[in-house]
């Protein structure tokens, strides 16, 4: 099954086949009609799966549509510092595909804030984060969370194995309650399906 079948536009099939991409992973074929539709979705999905292309060439095209604005309308949280650089090069690199310029704004913390704040006051289209640099960026007036339109949990369940719990709580009473959620995550202990109960809006269930 080609990309360009699930509903990407030309660009961003093309864009995935020019990365090496032939043809698209089980859970890409599972997820990319469903978020393009804008529906909530909980995945089920190992790291090496192809998780984060089955996110981020949807909201990149979902992103196509929306007019563009200073503050994010894409907020993927992430557990690590490595995730956060991995997935934000992602969407870089689809983005070069698309006519109009998507910023892309990593932010985790134990490096220094100001080249972070330095680079959020171009604005910023797709923020990937850590949650407790998130927050502080936040607080420091840095950015603002109120036009996020998509919520993406990458490795939810490392999320909560790390402690950010009350972090991640902290970000979700930023966002807008009208937002399209997508969750990740490789197992499902009770405390994470808690999580996506709690978030998740007649989700999409994708087990591969
Ligand atoms: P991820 O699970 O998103 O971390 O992706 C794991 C690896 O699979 C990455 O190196 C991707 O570049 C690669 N990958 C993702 N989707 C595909 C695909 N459809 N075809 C071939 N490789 C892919």
């Amino acid at each position: 099954m080609p990309f360009a079948s699930l509903g990407l536009s030309p660009a961003l099939a093309q864009a995935a086949v020019a990365s090496g991409f032939t043809a698209p992973t089980p859970v890409q074929a599972a997820s990319i009609p469903w978020v393009l539709e804008g529906r909530d979705v909980l995945a089920c999905a190992q790291t090496g799966s192809g998780k984060t292309a089955a996110f981020a060439l949807p909201l990149l095209q979902a992103l196509q549509s929306a007019p563009q604005q200073r503050d994010p309308s894409v907020l993927v949280l992430v557990p690590t510092r490595e995730l956060a650089s991995q997935v934000g090069e992602v969407f870089s690199q689809f983005a070069l595909a698309l006519p109009t310029r998507t910023r892309v704004a990593v932010l985790y913390g134990g490096v220094s804030i100001n080249p972070q704040m330095m680079r959020l006051r171009g604005g910023a289209d797709v923020v990937v984060a850590t949650p407790g640099r998130l927050l502080d960026l936040v607080q420091n007036n840095a950015l603002r969370l109120g036009q996020v339109q998509h919520l993406v949990l990458d490795e939810a369940d490392r999320l909560l194995d790390l402690g950010f719990s009350d972090e991640l709580q902290a970000v979700l009473q930023l966002l807008p309650q009208r937002r399209q959620n997508l969750f990740f995550s490789a197992t499902f202990p009770q405390e994470v399906e808690a999580l996506a109960g709690s978030l998740l809006r007649d989700p999409v269930r994708i087990e591969i």
